[in-house]
């Protein structure tokens, strides 16, 4: 086959799996070819997902707090948004990111190729641009990193008034009624931005809780205080019917809490999960198998697929669907790739939902512990008793460590409450250094920080807690 291109390392796809897999590589001496149908690098996480909806959850907490600062004797006139101006402010967060990206890409001398690649054989991709021009790209070694895309509900017609997580990221306008279908992550946080800005939300989840991965406890705060903002929380509910009208998009519900009557919405978000695009990549050529859902195979911790001079990493190899799982394996490829003995082998990947509050949770879940019968012990650690979360005039938060009741190790933790996501960090350390409730008590941290709540749950568990403040 004639090659256009040849590489020591193509990697496929510029999310942060893709780049990072890309500059290691590079880094190690592989000249490498980053292959990218988008024209900015970045992926999901930095066009249309964590860090655009990052930012406008930031804008979201600052109008919330413009209106809550009442209670300490700060009142503002009631905030007005620019609407265009909060869209160029998100838009220029993520330039910047996938700017910086391009600049790291060109300093270790990475050949991006723009355009749609697909495996013609074990050893050449494709290479589709926009124009149509074809680029044929000889490997030696690859990395599969084409990530994951929202899964459509094949009955939901085709409107502009049902979105995506990518179209609501968009900020169009401001609708007066919004449906979000899906109780998870991307949705709630959806609904936490479009809250703020002043739609009247309701969301719809077929699983008897929101945020299902988290325990019960754990979520609870959070839902106490959405279930006061928005106008319905309705669980155990599908939606079964949704029809385009000229008065707004009329949607039928079935289940616990459905409403008798269609309701209408201006804006019906989808976020029922994300599916990866394995499918989509000509895997097969390459002898590399996929499932029937589309994840590719990875037979070993080195994230080799079948096809053993060929890796994949991210969201198209399997859950949890997360940057950071993707940033770590595709350093781990790449360097297996460069001749390392290294391997993936996290024991634990957190996940955070950036709601307000914000809820993380690693490790082994209280509910699992349970399940599984693990003989687990738990400490508990009410905000409601830190100076610090007091003090930022919210109390609300709980901070759970569970531990093996026989050598005392911390197994897991649920946090809720403001900045739970930088606090679960700690734990997720403290789980892969084998750090015991007494390792962890006896830690100093500093007061009053909400990180001390850390170190009270592991005091509760113990039974050596001294003061509550
Ligand atoms: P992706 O980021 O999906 O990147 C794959 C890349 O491959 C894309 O650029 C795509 O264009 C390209 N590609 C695909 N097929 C081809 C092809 N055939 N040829 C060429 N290029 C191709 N995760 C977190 O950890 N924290 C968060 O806060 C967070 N927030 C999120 C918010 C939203 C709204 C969404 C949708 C996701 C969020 N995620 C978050 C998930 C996170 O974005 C993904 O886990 C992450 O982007 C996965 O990285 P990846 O490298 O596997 O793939």
């Amino acid at each position: 086959l004639k090659a256009d291109l040849s590489c020591q390392m193509l990697v496929l796809g510029a999310g942060p799996g893709g780049y990072t897999a890309a500059f290691r590589a590079a880094d190690l001496g592989l000249q490498t070819v980053l292959v990218e149908r988008w024209s900015t690098l970045g992926g999901v996480c930095l066009n249309v997902g964590c860090i655009p909806s990052k930012a406008l959850l930031h804008a979201a907490k600052v109008l919330d707090e413009a209106h809550e600062v009442a209670d300490c004797g700060i009142e503002f006139t009631p905030p007005k948004v620019d609407i265009d101006k909060l869209r160029g402010w998100k838009e220029k967060i993520v330039n910047r990111l996938t700017g910086g990206l391009s600049g790291l890409a060109k300093q270790r001398k990475v050949q991006v190729v723009n355009g749609v690649g697909t495996f013609l054989d074990p050893n050449h991709v494709e290479v589709i641009g926009n124009d149509g021009k074809k680029t044929v790209v000889r490997f030696e070694k690859a990395v599969i990193a084409a990530g994951s895309e929202a899964v459509k509900l094949p009955f939901i017609p085709d409107d502009p008034r049902v979105i995506d997580s990518t179209g609501a990221l968009e900020l169009a306008s401001v609708p007066e009624h919004m449906l979000v279908i899906g109780g998870g992550i991307i949705g709630l946080e959806m609904a936490t931005v479009y809250a703020a800005l002043g739609s009247k939300i309701t969301v719809v989840e077929m699983l008897p809780g929101i945020i299902a991965g988290a325990d019960k406890d754990v979520v609870k705060p959070y839902f106490t205080r959405i279930k006061k903002r928005y106008e319905n929380i309705w669980l155990e509910t599908r939606v079964t019917k949704v029809e385009a009208t000229a008065a707004g998009m009329k949607v039928t519900f079935e289940g616990k809490q459905a409403p008798a009557e269609p309701q209408l919405y201006d804006r019906v978000l989808v976020a029922v999960g994300r599916t990866p695009n394995g499918k989509r990549i000509g895997a097969e050529k390459a002898g590399v198998a996929v499932d029937e859902r589309g994840f590719v195979q990875v037979v070993d911790t080195q994230m080799r697929t079948t096809q053993p001079h060929i890796f994949a990493i991210g969201d198209i190899i399997g859950q949890p669907m997360l940057a950071h799982k993707a940033v770590h394996e595709g350093k781990t490829a790449a360097e297996v790739a460069a001749g390392l003995p290294s391997h993936f082998d996290a024991r634990v990947i957190p996940s955070v939902a950036y709601t307000d509050p914000e809820i993380a949770w690693v490790g082994v879940t209280e509910e699992e512990a349970k399940a599984k019968g693990i003989n687990y012990g738990k400490g508990v650690f009410p905000w409601a008793a830190s100076g610090r979360a007091l003090s930022l005039g919210r109390d609300e938060g709980m901070t759970k460590l569970i531990f093996d009741a026989e050598t005392e190790r911390v197994i897991g933790a649920g946090i809720v409450g403001t900045n739970a996501g930088d606090l679960i960090a700690e734990v997720a350390h403290a789980i892969e250094m084998g750090s015991n409730a007494t390792d962890i008590g006896l830690t100093v941290h500093p007061h009053p920080t909400l990180s001390e709540t850390i170190a009270m749950a592991a005091e509760m568990f113990e039974g050596t807690i001294t003061d509550l403040i």
